[in-house]
């Protein structure tokens, strides 16, 4: 019994392997620095030759999206084979061919809620990376109380009329399309007065102001709604039945925020960092055992978190959002910022560098690094908002 339902795992494993030796170029097979994250897009821009090559390939495999529905651009895989695909393309080392909120967050529940015409429509172009999506959720009001948002879409007969603003829209910038919350009930509890809604960013009315940040490097976006004409079709899932959208993605966001790294470039490992700063013997060994020691640590609980969210990306390409996201996102929040820190003392002075020298170089990155990571805590839901979500909803305790 068991032979029989290895063997077909094992077959497509010896057939993912040899497939990836004949088709992963070079450069794919090493680490990715953050500059060339391959995003997608109407305005999508490749570094090298290769990478376009990569994305291309696996585009035409379904490999992008290897467990939606050959229909929409993936390739049908169940959740073991698109498990050892993942383990196949971990174990060379291969670069991820697109990075996308599309994959991420948005096409999961395009998959569950959207019509039939709407995943025809929408599913393919993400599974090939031709439009790039952002996230439409925060306002200025409504961060954590995400169902306070007031961004209104009035029903005008022939199309929907958007007016309000989002905040924290990141790559708003860069994206070609954005998936929205909006009021569509404004009398109506709040939660039940809740749309969600895809936009072109390309539509008149649509202004996206960059906000600078103090990394350097910014993300982020204001977007305004002034007006905005969107045609009726592009609701997604029932009028006002926004808010079980809306949390199913915020469940997929927070598995894929921590799978990723939290757009953290982990290029240079810890004991690369401390040979760097001249912490090794000859033999290449930190010499400082209590350093030696808390580097293991951390790369243990990222070992540990890597696995146990390998495992939850399993219920999730079998169609089922993981109950333990918020625990994932919570830990791996916690972790990336214990990382950037450990970092940043290895490298001593070096480490808080800025414009210039003698901190230019590559320690600059570090620097970045670790701002960026203050906001793990944030993004996809603060940490006080995931322990909350775990005591009531994973460990079903009473609220007081
Ligand atoms: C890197 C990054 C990327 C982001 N990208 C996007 C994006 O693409 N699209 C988007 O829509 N948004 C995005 N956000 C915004 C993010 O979702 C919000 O910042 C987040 O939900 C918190 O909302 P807030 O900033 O309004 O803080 P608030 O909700 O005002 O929270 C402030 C503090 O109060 C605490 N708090 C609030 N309510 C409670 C409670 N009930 N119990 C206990 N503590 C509480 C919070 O934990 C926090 O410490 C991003 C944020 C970051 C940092």
């Amino acid at each position: 019994m068991q032979a029989s339902l290895s063997l077909p795992a094992e077959g497509f494993r010896a057939e993912v392997r040899a497939w990836l030796a004949a088709n992963v170029p070079a450069r794919i097979r090493t680490p990715m620095p953050e500059a060339e994250i391959p995003w997608g897009g109407r305005t999508a821009r490749f570094p090298a030759e290769e990478t376009r090559t990569w994305l291309e390939r696996m585009v035409a495999r379904g490999w992008t999206a290897p467990h939606w529905p050959e229909a929409y651009g993936g390739a049908g895989l169940s959740a073991v084979e698109t498990g050892i695909l993942n383990e196949e393309l971990a174990a060379i080392g291969a670069r991820p061919a697109l990075f996308s909120f599309g994959l991420w967050m948005l096409g999961p529940v395009l998959l569950e809620y959207a019509s039939e015409e709407q995943k025809q429509r929408f599913l393919p172009p993400i599974a090939r990376g031709e439009i790039r999506w952002c996230q439409g959720y925060s306002e200025p009001s409504a961060g954590s109380d995400l169902a306070s948002l007031r961004m209104r879409a009035e029903d005008k007969g022939d199309h929907w009329l958007l007016n309000g603003q989002k905040i924290w829209t990141t790559y708003a910038d860069q994206a070609d399309w954005i998936f929205c919350l909006v009021r569509t009930d404004p009398d109506a509890p709040k939660h039940a007065g809740i749309s969600f809604i895809l936009v072109d960013l390309a539509t008149p009315g649509v202004t996206i102001r960059p906000i600078r940040l103090i990394s350097g490097s910014s993300p982020f976006c204001e977007s305004f709604f002034d007006d905005v004409k969107v045609p009726k079709d592009h609701l997604v899932g029932p009028l006002n039945g926004g808010w079980e959208i809306a949390k199913k993605l915020l469940q997929y966001e927070r598995q894929n925020v921590s799978a990723v790294g939290f757009g953290g470039d982990r290029s240079v490992t810890l004991p690369a960092l401390a040979g760097r700063a001249g912490l090794t013997d000859e033999a290449g060994h930190i010499r400082d055992t209590a350093l030696r020691d808390r580097i293991a640590r951390q790369m243990m609980t990222e070992r540990a978190i890597q696995l146990t969210t390998a495992r939850a990306q399993l219920e999730v390409d079998a169609g089922q959002a993981s109950a333990a996201s918020s625990v994932i996102k919570y830990a791996s929040a916690k972790a990336n910022q214990h990382r950037h820190e450990l970092a940043i003392e290895i490298l001593g002075l070096e480490g808080l560098g800025w414009d210039g020298a003698p901190f230019a170089g590559d320690d600059l990155a570090e620097t970045r690094k670790w701002l960026r990571s203050k906001g793990n805590s944030i993004e996809g839901g603060t940490s006080e908002i995931n322990l909350d979500v775990i005591a009531k909803r994973v460990l079903g305790l009473p609220s007081r």
